[in-house]
């Protein structure tokens, strides 16, 4: 199996670049914020609750979106593969995926992680906010605090993927076609 974690802060451009990997490579698609934000347009009890801490910016708990992982897991048994969007973003979280994806006999094959300084993750969010119709797309304030929440529990994960040997750091500057030529390198080398 090729199973992706494409990694990056918000607004670094996994979602664009998932798409266009999917196709080429006939991967599922994992993304913990579509579907996080499929449970609060459905008004589950999960998306209620998760609406208020997306909101603010803040990390929904780790129990939470592991167990929606592993359900899409269990719910795609014959998928070629996988790409995790938005996931792992905890070491806990980082634990749990090599855990589900050991029991089912495979494992992470690579971490490609786009890189992009500040100053631009915060011009693409609220431009992305004049039309997402998200509330942590709306104000640079809610910007800052999901910035910091990767600079602090998620970008240390690089190192958790860097000891297996299988960190990439990819420019997440340049053309969308530039970008995704560059990622489809690396995984032709895998
Ligand atoms: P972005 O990467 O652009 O910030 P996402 O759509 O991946 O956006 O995530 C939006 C929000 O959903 C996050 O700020 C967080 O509240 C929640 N979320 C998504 N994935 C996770 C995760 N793996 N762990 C905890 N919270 C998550």
């Amino acid at each position: 199996m090729l199973n992706l974690v494409l990694f990056g802060p918000p607004g670094a451009g996994k979602g664009t670049q998932s798409n266009l990997l999917i196709d080429k490579y006939n991967l599922v698609h994992l993304s913990t914020g579509d579907i996080l934000r499929g449970e609060i347009a459905a008004g589950t009890a999960l998306g209620m609750k998760a609406k208020t801490l997306m909101d603010r910016g803040d990390l929904v708990p780790d129990e939470v979106v592991i167990g929606m992982i592993s359900s899409k897991l269990d719910n795609n048994p014959t998928a070629k593969g996988f790409i995790f969007d938005g996931f792992p973003r905890t070491a806990a979280q980082a634990t749990a995926l090599d855990n589900l994806l050991a029991e089912k006999g495979t494992a992470i094959s690579a971490m490609l992680s786009l890189k992009v300084e500040d100053e631009e993750l915060i011009r693409r969010l609220l431009e992305r906010g004049k039309n997402s119709g998200r509330e942590d797309d709306k104000n640079e304030e809610i910007i800052a605090n999901r910035i910091q929440e990767y600079n602090n529990k998620t970008a240390p994960l690089k190192e958790f993927y860097a000891a297996q040997n299988k960190l990439s750091e990819i420019e997440g500057i340049g053309s969308i076609s530039d970008i995704a030529e560059k990622l489809n390198e690396v995984i032709d080398s895998i």
